[in-house]
């Protein structure tokens, strides 16, 4: 057993390696592989046996991306994962399905605002949520086959895109809705380069077990990769370090009734969940074995408590765990939550716990994803804290000596 100042100085050493050393992480990218290099040698020292489990991807690069009508140049940032491009065209304006309908977009730009850029649309083959008039939109945009796209931005403050989707293969850029209403009211050609490079890659979860053959398990869980361009600290270096610390305090504890399952899952900010789905695709038929699963994204924010939500929890077992909320004085509940990698279990009737930081939500356009993410935001003492929380629920089971759900 560690003192607190030595698991504090651990939790920043694997904050800054992740963050700072290896930095962005994108899924199938050289630091992505450095990253689960070092989350594996982490989980082995500390005496957890450890499976790679891969899956293939698109590692994705992008260069210089220009865009300008005669003399006027605009700023434009790729989709991500988008085809690369070089082209010049007239534009179509178009701004609800109707129009998308009837329009001929053959050897033109078509530039989507209005009622068609409100919202991300999901990838074409993204499993768990796909309403249909996404489907119905990329349908269309795929039979009348644009040479490009180019969207009005989702935020006013930075760039946002409508689409992240490498199996979508039609050349797409973002501009500000400011500049897509000049580009509008032009009736010049445009002028697109896009440079990018989409390369088959592979990827993987770092899986880690002890006392597998247990019929019951826990199963704490948090994704190790990033959006391009962010260092990621809190999404999610900080929820792959309460991994590595609970391997660490539970280095020389031996589990008799129970399995503990620690998964760094890869591809939670990449456009089609691969790693979850390799999971979900493997190991979905043996939920049943799974007493609970806690999955760690966000939390450890500055001036912020931790936020706990819970799914798919007993009566019973919410009151144990406000019992132990009690103990921990900068422990919050949240209501359920129902985006991340807990989903994946919360939505096969799995008790969750999802472990987060109150105040994410308000960072979530101007941080997280951003450049700005980074260790100087973490308080260490609250990842600590959320470690000895999640620990203290296990040993409640335990105690207690009946399954806690
Ligand atoms: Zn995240």
């Amino acid at each position: 057993m560690q003192t607190r100042h030595q698991y504090l100085k651990q939790i920043q050493q694997h904050i800054r390696e992740l963050s700072v050393n290896i930095g962005e992480r994108p899924t199938g990218s050289a630091a992505n592989h450095r990253a689960e290099n070092y989350i594996k040698q982490i989980l082995m020292r500390n005496k957890f046996q450890v499976d790679l489990q891969k899956f293939n991807c698109i590692d994705w690069e992008k260069g210089e991306t220009t865009l300008s009508t005669g003399a006027t140049r605009f700023r434009a940032e790729p989709s991500p994962y988008s085809l690369p491009c070089d082209l010049q065209a007239n534009i179509e304006v178009i701004e609800n399905i109707a129009q998308l309908e009837q329009v001929d977009l053959s050897g033109k730009i078509a530039l989507l605002r209005g009622e068609l850029t409100q919202e991300p649309l999901m990838p074409k083959n993204f499993r768990f949520y796909n309403p249909e008039h996404h489907q119905k939109i990329i349908g269309l945009l795929e039979a009348k086959k644009p040479i490009a796209l180019l969207t009005a931005s989702l935020s006013d403050a930075h760039l946002v895109p409508v689409f992240e989707d490498g199996d979508f293969d039609i050349p797409s850029a973002v501009v500000s809705t400011y500049d897509a209403n000049i580009i509008a009211q032009s009736d010049l050609p445009i002028h697109l380069k896009i440079t990018s490079r989409r390369q088959q890659a592979i990827g993987a979860n770092v899986i880690a077990r002890k006392n597998q053959t247990s019929q019951n398990k826990l199963v704490v869980t948090a994704h190790f990769d990033t959006k391009p361009g962010t260092s990621g600290a809190l999404d999610n270096a900080v929820g792959v370090t309460v991994l590595l610390t609970l391997s660490e305090m539970f280095k020389d504890i031996s589990l008799t009734d129970v399995g503990l399952e620690l998964v760094a899952f890869n591809g939670e900010d990449y456009f089609s969940t691969p790693g979850q789905i390799s999971y979900l695709d493997a190991y979905g038929g043996e939920f049943d074995r799974i007493n609970l699963a806690v999955n760690c994204d966000g939390l450890g924010l500055n001036n912020s408590k931790i936020g706990v939500s819970l799914m798919e929890c007993s009566d019973n077992y919410v009151a144990q765990v406000d019992s132990i909320n009690q103990a921990f004085s900068n422990i919050e509940k949240l209501s359920p939550w129902y985006q991340g990698d807990h989903m994946l279990f919360a939505a096969a009737q799995v008790p969750t716990l999802a472990i987060t930081s109150t105040e994410i939500f308000n960072l979530m356009d101007t941080v997280i994803h951003t450049k700005h993410d980074q260790p100087s935001l973490v308080d260490p003492g609250l990842v600590l804290e959320a470690c000895f929380f999640i620990k203290e629920i296990m040993n409640l089971r335990k105690e207690q000596n009946t399954p806690i759900c």
